[in-house]
């Protein structure tokens, strides 16, 4: 296998000869066959090819083939957004009646959605403190529970995900697990390696990286037997909806193959093929990127922990934060470049020091080239009450940053002068 960075530069598409050296937009809907056989054998999945691009396309494959590759799964699926990538995840496994596990520190429209709009269609999300025990988690787990779910590094909180701890009780349990690995990408860490079944991205972030295309993926790692359990009953049984097709019996690319023919099929949410274009220009830097967002917020960090105007600074590359043990085993070589801190003197301080910012600006983005703050409590996060805030890790004083990949010390300099003038 190649190594990483190689793969974000000439994964997933290898041209014939003659054909362009770049992956091509291919801005069609449909394709055109000689013969009605060809396009039968398609729709039975007995051949590979293209019939419409709801469910596959030339440039959004070569995309969902480089981050196969990236993750070591056996297949993903390319998704209109992060969002519906996670919504896509949860109703290939769940229904009506089922519940799902999930971290409560995770993304805040990840949370709506499963706090709020999946209980209305009858799935249950029941959530857990990450930091609490193995036991305690566990015994949040049923015969009904259809997934675990959890972040990588959790948006805005900046909790290290104990990826042990979750994946002892899915595979005592046979149940899958899942991981958004957004904030990290396959490049600081491969979910699959330490025990998850699905990985799920907002490509928006650090994959496209310049903030010009929205997008999801769902990998498939291809390590979760469906026949090995009763618990995914509509893996076992034929779809009528797809003439009768059991998905447990594709073996490894079951949750894949369902997830593209039934879901998407059904829900629609596709990538289109010009932010799979951008999305996979984006990825060709990604490892390069990553590597500076990483050196830049270490330094970034280590600046903010020391100035006096700063009340506290999580980042997991400080050594007295509480997750430095949990990201040396699991993100060894960097640890991303989002952080929060909090300005001394609360919510008010915190948005005068963002409004004396020159650089750095205020988006409701992460994870791209550019350097930015948000300030999650009257922003991102406003549709929560106090007593959710709080419930969640998120004091009013508490300012998001995102460190870019500009020169480290533009940006350190920006901060201290914006620090000194309030
Ligand atoms: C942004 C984000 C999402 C949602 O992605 P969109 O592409 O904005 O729909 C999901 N998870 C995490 C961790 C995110 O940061």
């Amino acid at each position: 296998m190649k190594k990483l960075d190689t793969i974000c530069v000439q994964g997933g598409y290898k041209p014939k000869s003659g054909e362009p050296r770049v992956v091509p937009i291919v801005q069609s809907t449909t394709y055109y066959y000689e013969k009605a056989s060809e396009l039968a054998d398609l729709f039975d999945l007995k051949a590979d090819g293209y019939f419409y691009t709801r469910l596959a396309n030339p440039t959004v494959d070569a995309f969902e083939r480089k981050l196969t590759e990236l993750d070591g799964g056996v297949m993903a699926i390319a998704t209109a957004s992060g969002m519906s990538a996670t919504l896509l995840a949860i109703l290939n496994i769940a229904g009506a009646g089922d519940n799902i596990v999930a971290s409560k520190a995770i993304y805040g429209g990840s949370y709506n959605l499963f706090s709020v709009t999946l209980p209305k269609y009858g799935i249950e999300c029941r959530f857990f403190d990450p930091d609490d025990t193995e036991e305690n988690i566990e015994k949040l787990v049923d015969d009904k529970t259809r997934a675990i779910f959890a972040e990588t590094i959790a948006n805005p909180t900046i909790v290290v995900l104990d990826f042990e701890k979750l994946a002892n009780i899915a595979k005592k349990h046979k149940v899958l697990f899942m991981v958004d690995n957004t904030l990290v990408t396959p490049v600081l860490c491969r979910p699959l390696d330490f025990g998850a079944n699905i990985v799920i991205y907002s490509s928006s972030k650090y994959l496209d990286g310049h903030a010009v295309a929205l997008g999801g993926v769902i990998v498939d790692g291809g390590n979760f037997d469906f026949s090995a359990t009763n618990r995914y009953e509509e893996f076992l049984k034929p779809d009528e909806s797809y003439h009768g097709l059991v998905y447990a019996s594709l073996g490894k690319t079951a949750f894949g193959v369902k997830c593209r023919v039934q879901m998407m099929r059904d829900l629609g949410a596709i990538m289109s093929p010009e932010n799979a274009f951008l999305t996979n220009l984006g990825m060709e830097t990604l490892a390069l990127r990553m590597e500076r967002h990483c050196e830049n917020a270490k330094k970034v960090a280590e600046f903010l922990n020391n100035h006096p105007k700063v009340e506290w600074v999580k980042h997991p590359s400080l050594k007295d934060n509480k997750y430095n043990a949990l990201a040396n085993k699991y993100l060894p070589n960097g640890q991303g470049g989002m952080m929060s801190f909090g300005v001394k003197g609360g919510s008010e301080k915190a948005a005068e020091f963002m409004e004396k910012l020159n650089m750095i600006a205020i988006v409701t983005h992460v994870a791209d080239s550019r350097s930015c703050v948000l300030h999650p409590a009257s922003t991102t996060h406003r549709q929560l009450s106090s007593a959710d805030l709080i419930a969640i890790g998120i004091s009013d004083n508490l300012v998001r940053l995102s460190v870019g990949i500009e020169n480290a010390q533009d940006i350190i300099d920006d901060i201290s002068q914006a620090l000194d003038n309030i």
